[in-house]
């Protein structure tokens, strides 16, 4: 059994028994079903039994709503006692004792949902030896979260996120893993986009703009903007915690701290005296030849710049020298070298201090070294993937195929077309595919003897490799052109 959430039921249920021996113990039970007073005892005795018995079932099952609703009927029906006065419970301590049982209860009510709650986080850490099922779960979620409706998405964003945590705390020492998740993202269509902006059109920083809106959003990615910024910076996110993408702090914001909000802060400066923030910046220069001091704005005479003090013309630019800054009130004409500073927020109407301010990062983006070629090779795979599958090809991508030896082996793209089957390898490499790479590819194919084979070299094949190929009589294509390999494919399919 559980010790939890029991305190209030035990002092229920030892009061009762206390007052029902003290009862017993000063008279003899008698029947008396026409005395309102023993009616009011028995009513009392079920509603306390009742009360006992849901805020039992309430910890057993761990369901707080029983303890409350348990705890509250307690309190009420100890309130009804001291309306009615009766028989049995007449002894004097016993109300107190039910205020306090029922008040346990609520008490105890919280306890079970701290526990209950403790006990699902520790389920969700233990699924982290699991991550195919965490997968599976983070898939129907984000399925069932694009269907729910808006009051619910925040609930579905919050486990999603959760299971994120999990899934990415775990897989920077499980490079399967990581391959497994940067696959799945691979697979969305948002991610497709972000990618397509470093891979094809070369961007190689990806940086925000602050405007007005509270997410920072990125110029870049504006045919995204369908997709609320919320969604890009989740999938940004996402990219850097598989190390698809690296992040950089970008800038530090500050935020108001009642509203959160980053948009409409401004910094003010303020005059020390009367706290107004009408005050101008006035910048102190010297006439280098006479020696004088004003402000910047008193050497302009009527017919030109000219030294008040020495009467002769200037030239600003050469002849003044900046020798520092006052700040002057418009309010109390006060004369300041320090004025005080805050934000005012016109979001919220909120004026504060540095020290209450929150920084919020924004940050850049740069596609990680190790990703550029599985990057590039990924979306021409799915690009492929896409065209023979409107050319009435199944495609899986990656798929396995069982060999004459009984070993099952991946290729990035396996399709299908009537009882046809093309076992496709991709092998990138950031200038020529060697020699090694195409050998593994090899061995594979030569071990599903019945499939059609398709070696695709991004962006060419080292010699060697060529002329091996050549020699076993493996097609291969040397291209990063979609379009030319599913022609390919469609072709091979119809020759053999
Ligand atoms: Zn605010
Ligand atoms: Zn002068
Ligand atoms: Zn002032």
């Amino acid at each position: 059994m559980r010790q939890i959430g029991m305190a209030g039921i035990v002092i229920l249920a030892a009061s009762i028994v206390v007052s029902g021996a003290h009862y017993m113990g000063a008279r003899s039970f008698e029947w008396t079903p026409s005395n309102p007073s023993f009616i009011y005892s028995l009513v009392l005795t079920l509603g306390f039994f009742i009360s006992i018995g849901a805020g039992f079932f309430g910890a057993i099952k761990e369901m707080n709503e029983f303890l409350i609703a348990a705890g509250t009927s307690c309190i009420v029906l100890a309130i009804l006692n001291k309306l009615f006065a009766n028989l049995l419970y007449s002894w004097s301590y016993l109300d107190t004792m039910w205020v306090l049982a029922g008040a346990m209860m609520i008490l105890d009510s919280f306890q079970v949902r701290r526990v209950k709650e403790a006990r699902r986080l520790e389920e969700l850490t233990a699924e982290e030896q699991k991550p195919d099922s965490l997968i599976a779960t983070l898939d129907k979620l984000e399925a069932e979260g694009q269907k729910a409706q808006p009051d619910l998405a925040p609930k579905y964003e919050k486990e999603i996120q959760e299971i994120k945590r999990l899934l990415y705390s775990g897989a920077k020492e499980r490079p399967e893993l990581i391959k497994k998740l940067r696959i799945r993202l691979y697979h969305s269509p948002v991610v497709q986009e972000i990618m397509k902006r470093f891979v094809e059109e070369n961007l190689a920083v990806l940086e925000p703009t602050i405007e007005t809106s509270e997410t920072p959003t990125y110029p870049a990615l504006t045919s995204l903007r369908a997709l609320n910024p919320r969604q890009v910076n989740s999938t940004l996110n996402d990219l850097v915690e598989s190390g698809i993408l690296r992040k950089e702090l970008y800038e530090k914001l500050n935020a108001c701290p009642r509203c959160h909000r980053t948009a409409h802060v401004f910094n003010r400066i303020k005059c020390p005296k009367c706290d107004t923030y009408r005050v101008d910046i006035n910048r102190l220069m010297q006439h280098i030849d006479c020696g004088a001091i004003y402000k910047h704005q008193e050497y302009d005479g009527l017919g030109g710049p000219v030294c008040p003090k020495c009467g002769k013309s200037i030239d600003k630019e050469l002849e003044l020298k900046n020798v520092g800054v006052v700040f002057e009130c418009e309010s109390c004409k006060g004369i300041f070298n320090d004025p005080n500073r805050s934000f005012y927020c016109r979001s919220c109407n909120n004026e504060f201090q540095l020290k209450d301010t929150e920084l919020v990062d924004t940050h850049s983006y740069r596609l990680s070294e190790d990703a550029k070629s599985e990057a590039k090779e990924t979306l021409t795979v799915l690009a492929v993937a896409d065209k023979i599958q409107g050319l009435g090809f199944t495609v899986t991508a990656p798929g396995s195929m069982k060999g004459r030896s009984g070993v099952d082996h991946e290729f990035t793209l396996v399709c299908g077309r009537k009882d046809k089957l093309i076992a496709v390898d991709f092998a990138a490499a950031e200038e020529m595919v060697g020699t090694k790479t195409v050998l593994s590819s090899y061995a594979k194919f030569t071990d599903v003897v019945t499939a059609t084979k398709l070696l695709v070299a991004m962006p060419a094949l080292e010699q060697q490799a060529r002329d091996f190929l050549n020699t076993n009589r493996i097609p291969f294509l040397e291209t990063e052109d979609p379009t030319i390999i599913s022609n390919k494919i469609s072709q091979l399919a119809a020759a053999s």
